[in-house]
C-alpha cells in the first residue's frame, strides 16, 4: 500500500507478481506472495483489506507472526468478517496470518533455520529469508498503516495471563491499548527488531497482545479480543455508530517494575496450589514438586503478593525450569485484581486439563452449567 494515501482512496498493493486496488466501500481477501518454497512456488499470506466508504485511519491486525500462535488468527478470522466497507470509516487490513511457512509446520520460528520472524522488521530485501519475508510484509501493510496490534499467545508449555507489551510512553500507543482493554500492560521498548517496536519507531504506533498458549483457540480470550479490536476502532473514529468504551487498567508495570520467574529447584511432578484467581499472597504455597515415590516434596511458596501473568503448562519439572511469571501487585491492586477476575471469570481462560485443586469446584460447576446447557464443549458464540 502507499504511504500518504489519503483516506477514501483506492489502496494499492504490489507484490512481485501482480499489483492490486482496493477500492473505497470495497472488501478484498488477498493472497499476498511474501516469498517462495523450494519448489520455486509462492508462498501466499492470507490478508482482509476493508476499505471504508468514508475516510478515516487505517488499522492493522496482524496474527501468527510466530507461526504456532493461533489465538490471533481466529481473532482476525471473525473481525475480518464482521465489518463490511459501509459500516467503517477509514482502511481495516486484517493479515491473518504473517509467518506462513511456521503457521504450516506448527512452529514458532520459520522452519529449518528456526529464524524469529519477530526480530527480523521491518527486513531488507537483501537480507535473510526471514529479513526478505519482513520487509515484504512491512512495507506493504504495516508500514502504510497509522496504528496495528500485533496478536501473539504465550511460549512452549505456558498459559499467559491476556495482557498487553506496550511502549506506554508513546502518546499513540497509550491510547491505542486503553481502548484495547487489558487488565495488565508490560510497558517497554520492546526487543530490536520486533514488529511493535520497529513499527512504532517508524510512527505507526503498535502494541502486542499476548493472549493465552500456543496451539489453541481459547474462546473466552478471542471474545475479549473481539470486542477489543471493536473498541479501538470506535475510540478512533473507525466506526460512527458505535460509543467507545472506557476501560482502563489494573495495573501498567514500567521497564525495571518488580516482576521474576519463580524456578523449580528440584525434578518432578508439579501439583498446582493456586486457585481460584492467578493471585497469590506472599508466603502462599504456588505449587508443589515431588518424586514419583512421593517420598520428598518441595512447596514452592510466592514470595510477595502477586499475579500469575504466565503459568506452567507442562506439569514435569526440571532444576531451572520456569514455573511462574509473577508480578508484585499492591494491597490495592491485589484488591482491584480480585474483583476483576470476579467479573471476567478467570477459570474459562485456563486450561481445563491442568488447573489447582483449589479450581476443581469452579471446573465442576462450570462443566455441570454446559452440560445443561446442553454443550459440554464451550464454543465460542
Ligand atoms: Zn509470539
Amino acid at each position: 500500500m502507499a504511504k500518504n494515501a489519503t483516506p477514501s482512496e483506492t489502496v494499492s498493493i504490489d507484490s512481485p507478481d501482480k499489483s492490486r486496488t482496493v477500492n473505497p466501500g470495497e472488501k478484498r481477501h488477498l493472497e499476498h506472495e511474501i516469498g517462495e518454497n523450494y519448489l520455486s512456488q509462492s508462498v501466499k499470506m492470507p490478508v482482509t483489506v476493508i476499505n471504508g466508504d468514508q475516510p478515516g485511519p487505517r488499522l492493522f491486525l496482524s496474527a501468527a507472526v510466530h507461526g504456532n500462535e493461533i489465538n490471533g488468527v481466529r481473532v482476525l478470522q471473525r473481525v475480518a468478517d464482521r465489518y463490511e466497507p459501509n459500516e467503517i470509516h477509514g482502511v481495516l487490513v486484517c493479515i491473518h496470518v504473517a509467518n506462513v511457512p511456521g503457521y504450516e509446520a506448527e512452529e514458532r520460528y520459520l522452519p529449518i533455520y528456526d529464524r524469529d520472524l519477530n526480530r527480523s522488521f521491518p527486513g531488507l530485501s537483501s537480507g535473510s529469508e526471514a529479513s526478505r519475508m519482513a520487509k515484504a510484509i512491512y512495507d506493504q501493510f504495516i508500514g502504510p498503516c497509522d496504528f496495528g496490534l500485533d496478536f501473539h499467545s504465550s511460549t512452549r508449555n505456558k498459559l499467559a495471563l491476556m495482557h498487553a507489551r506496550a511502549d506506554m510512553d508513546d502518546d499513540g500507543v497509550s491510547r491505542l491499548v486503553d481502548a484495547f482493554g487489558s487488565e495488565l500492560v508490560l510497558s517497554g521498548g520492546g526487543s530490536e527488531g520486533s514488529l511493535r517496536r520497529e513499527a512504532t519507531k517508524d510512527d505507526v504506533p503498535t502494541a502486542t497482545i499476548e493472549m493465552g498458549e500456543e496451539d489453541r483457540f481459547q474462546p473466552v480470550l478471542i471474545e475479549r479480543a473481539v470486542g477489543g479490536v471493536e473498541n479501538v476502532m470506535a475510540a478512533h473514529d473507525m466506526l460512527p455508530e458505535t460509543e467507545p468504551e472506557s476501560s482502563g487498567f489494573l495495573k501498567v508495570l514500567e521497564d525495571g517494575g518488580e516482576k521474576q520467574w519463580l524456578r523449580a529447584d528440584t525434578g518432578g511432578l508439579v501439583e498446582m496450589k493456586w486457585g481460584p484467581h492467578p493471585i497469590v499472597d506472599g508466603g502462599e504455597t504456588v505449587c508443589v514438586i515431588s518424586d514419583h515415590f512421593t517420598r520428598e516434596k518441595r512447596v514452592v511458596e510466592a514470595p510477595y503478593t502477586g499475579l500469575l501473568i504466565g503459568i506452567l503448562a507442562n506439569p514435569r519439572a526440571l532444576p531451572g525450569r520456569p514455573l511462574f511469571h509473577l508480578v508484585k501487585l499492591s494491597e490495592d491492586e491485589r484488591e482491584a485484581a480480585k474483583s476483576t477476575f470476579e467479573d471476567i471469570g478467570f477459570q474459562a481462560q485456563r486450561t481445563f486439563h491442568w488447573m489447582g485443586e483449589a479450581g476443581d469446584d469452579i471446573v465442576e460447576s462450570t462443566l455441570d452449567a454446559g452440560e445443561e446447557a446442553g454443550e459440554r464443549e464451550p464454543e465460542e458464540k
